[in-house]
């Protein structure tokens, strides 16, 4: 992943699995099954820039399980993607999609490319021939892109177009987060942030802690950042400090949410500001706040600012933001983390959703969306609870237990083939 250099993003990935199946006694030939990823594709494919000239980009598509249905999981565009990434954020995926019980496995891919430096009639060919490089992978039964790091509905739009030309028919179930008028959901663009504040209030009620006046600071101002910023505002938290790619901003009475919004809507970034103190991203991690929501990249907090966190509750927007060394640290010093295959598990369980709809044709209000999701993620929440309490360990390692139990289940009982 984009900021692990020293070890593969894979190889944690994989050291957080054997830790979870020796604690579950998973014996071997099915740890040997679910430690490595089913299926990789890697693509090389010209695009035309505006230029008139040609230019070679690389993308991925992996599926790590299928045992429990379809593999899903989102398409990223960042210039340090890798393989490698890919392959660990499909395995985190089967995990996510098993935690919160959606009949999905899980995959992951991406282009290796810098979004903000194309065009958008540039973004739009690589989409298109990047589609079709992985459709011989992807489909509604078998594999279902959603947007992650630089990608969002437009280019699902693409995506779905450049599929259903090639089916010769519409067929909108082929991924998801799109937008609603081509069989988007309601309330997919804020599923991730609105589960992570549902995850968080439930988990701050248990723990004594008010979550009204709790003061919070995110990292990331994106589609999770965003979304649980004005979420977590109107559950009457108070929202100190955000982030964006420039800078972080820090108003200890409160950040003016509107006039952010407007300002990112209008292209501009949070040096621009100055409603709020500035300050440097990695500051922004160790104020002294209640909540802190890293809802970026991942691998931000690591030995090095560990020991600094102050506060009491991390919630984890983005994949994997904790390094599995500051995630010991801070459960020794009785931190209360909320892991990401929990915590961020909203955008994928409203794309089951969306996938639902659109296979029925039949589409909710978000009145029906917002309910459904918060009984998807009060019982996932509830679970890991359950299991983190009666096996005496962390969330994360309940979370990983629940889904490692219900992914070796599934593929026991179908067995072998042949
Ligand atoms: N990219 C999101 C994630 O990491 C959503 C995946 C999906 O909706 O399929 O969970």
């Amino acid at each position: 992943m984009s900021g692990i250099n020293e070890r593969s993003a894979l190889s944690i990935a994989q050291r957080q699995f054997d830790a979870t199946a020796d604690a579950i006694g998973l014996d071997d030939s099915l740890r040997a099954v679910l430690r490595e990823v089913k299926r990789e594709l890697v693509v090389h494919f010209p695009v035309e820039m505006d230029d008139g000239s040609f230019r070679v980009f690389t993308g991925f598509r992996v599926q790590h399980n299928i045992a429990r249905g379809p593999a899903k999981g989102g398409l990223r565009y960042h210039p340090a993607m890798t393989l490698d990434d890919a392959r660990a954020l499909a395995m985190y995926m089967t995990w996510k999609t098993a935690v919160a019980d959606v009949p999905f496995g899980g995959a992951k891919g991406g282009v290796v490319c810098d979004p903000k430096a194309l065009t958008i009639t540039e973004l739009e060919r690589l989409t298109r021939r990047f589609t079709t490089e992985i459709s011989l992978i992807v489909g509604p039964d078998r594999d279902i892109p959603a947007p992650d790091l630089g990608t969002g509905p437009q280019v699902m739009a693409w995506i779905m177009d450049t599929l259903s030309m090639h089916a010769g028919f519409s067929v909108p179930a082929s991924v998801t987060g799109k937008p609603q008028s081509i069989g988007g959901s309601e309330g997919r663009f804020t599923g991730p942030g609105r589960g992570l504040t549902m995850v968080t209030v439930l988990a701050m009620r248990d723990a004594a802690m008010d979550p009204s006046g709790a003061r919070v600071a995110i990292q990331g101002f994106g589609k999770v950042g965003g979304v649980c910023a004005e979420l977590m505002t109107a559950e009457g938290m108070n929202v100190v400090a955000v982030s964006d790619s420039s800078c972080g901003l820090y108003r200890p009475e409160g950040l003016d949410l509107t006039a952010l919004r407007h300002l990112k809507e209008e292209g501009g970034h949070f040096t621009d500001y100055g409603g709020a103190e500035q300050i440097d991203r990695e500051q922004l991690l160790t104020l002294d706040v209640d909540v802190l929501v890293p809802a970026a990249l991942e691998a931000q907090v690591t030995e090095r600012n560990a020991d600094r966190i102050r506060a009491t509750v991390i919630a984890e927007g983005a994949n994997a933001p904790l390094t599995t060394e500051a995630d010991a640290m801070l459960n020794e010093r009785g931190v209360l983390i909320l892991p990401d295959i929990l915590a961020n598990a909203g955008g994928v369980v409203v794309s089951y959703f969306e996938w639902v709809q659109d296979i029925q044709a039949y589409f909710w209000g978000s009145g029906e969306v917002t309910s459904r999701l918060r009984e998807v993620m009060t019982r996932s929440y509830q679970q890991v609870r359950g299991e983190a309490q009666s096996h005496d360990v962390t969330l994360r390692n309940a979370a990983f237990r629940i889904a490692v139990t219900k992914v070796a289940e599934a593929t026991k009982v179908r067995g072998i083939y042949p």
